[in-house]
């Protein structure tokens, strides 16, 4: 059925979501969306965003009404994007770019809603998460914005080993919760970047990811086991490197500073001195010797053999 076209139709701005457009199309035509859904043969649910939500419509009735293309229109929605578990297109305005917001309150954007999306592709403004932190150092900004990157080019590439690597991390933050399956799309700028920075990690190294994670973790390792079964042997292989981590640096945090500064030790050769320590204190007190003791051991041991150097 053909309809009479819309009176006012102010264009689509660049990149802009459906269910935007729609909005600003029933406030130009002063009506409500629900109304201007039922006239464009859109049913009265909810206003089609994604390209799955377009599979019932009646195509010439909608173009004939908003005087666009099939093709167009469809442009405007959101991928069908829930590969291995991944899910990297939300369903809900996460973000937002302040600029472009203050010109067009009403405005959404499409990739405002990918979960890599950092930038504002319209304005070149870093967008604004729902809830912002503002205690969110710069390394995790930096390993954020890398995490992006790589899903930005599983996504791309739908390389089914990738998104799978990207899946299992999203998994096993939300077995560990620290994370939940959604967190990449999240209103919470923290867990979102932290969500980021673990697909970076899972994506380029995996292992020791998961070995900082367990590190003095027994709980973790233990719902990891349960909930992954097949993975055990890695499981494994990353808890037994992440009790080496916690031998390279028996309670020395503070004063590892100093001396790094002070003599330009390298970070590998200061976990080398400590590693040694810490063997040194296991063969001077026998393995099975309580951990506290062998840690204050080792602490003594590092300490003098940095004043050797020193
Ligand atoms: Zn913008």
């Amino acid at each position: 059925m053909n309809v009479k076209s819309l009176p006012f139709r102010p264009p689509p701005s660049r990149d802009e979501l459906l269910s935007s457009w729609i909005g600003r199309l029933a406030k130009a035509n002063h009506c409500s969306v629900e109304e201007l859904c039922g006239y464009l043969g859109l049913g009265r649910g909810r206003v089609p965003e994604g390209i799955n939500d377009l599979g019932q419509i009646d195509w010439l009735r909608l173009c004939s009404a908003v005087q666009r293309t099939r093709h167009e229109i469809a442009a405007m929605t959101l991928p069908d994007a829930t590969h291995h578990g991944v899910q990297y297109v939300s369903r809900h305005d996460f973000q937002y770019c302040p600029r472009c917001v203050a010109k067009s309150p009403d405005l959404a954007l499409r990739h405002w809603r990918l979960a890599w999306s950092m930038t504002c592709e319209t304005c070149g403004q870093t967008l604004a998460a729902k809830y912002s932190a503002n205690d969110v150092s710069g390394r995790l900004r930096a390993r954020a914005a890398r995490g992006a990157e790589a899903l930005k080019t599983a996504a791309a590439t739908t390389d089914p080993r990738r998104l799978r690597r990207i899946g299992m991390t999203l998994q096993v933050m939300s077995v560990l919760k620290i994370g939940h399956l959604w967190s990449l799309t999240s209103v919470s700028e923290r867990e979102r970047l932290l969500a980021l920075a673990a697909v970076d990690i899972g994506t380029t190294r995996p292992l020791l990811g998961a070995t900082i994670i367990l590190r003095g973790n027994d709980r973790g390792a233990r719902e990891l086991r349960r909930a992954f079964p097949q993975h055990r042997r890695v499981i494994e292989q990353a808890r037994g490197l992440s009790q080496d981590l916690g031998q390279r640096f028996p309670g020395r945090r503070k004063t590892e500073h100093p001396t790094r500064k002070t003599h330009g030790t390298s970070p590998p050769s200061a976990s080398v001195s400590a590693l040694q320590a810490a063997r040194q204190a296991i063969s001077e007190l026998g393995a099975g010797a309580n951990r506290e003791a062998l840690l204050t051991r080792a602490d003594a041991i590092w300490k003098s053999s940095d004043g050797v150097k020193s």
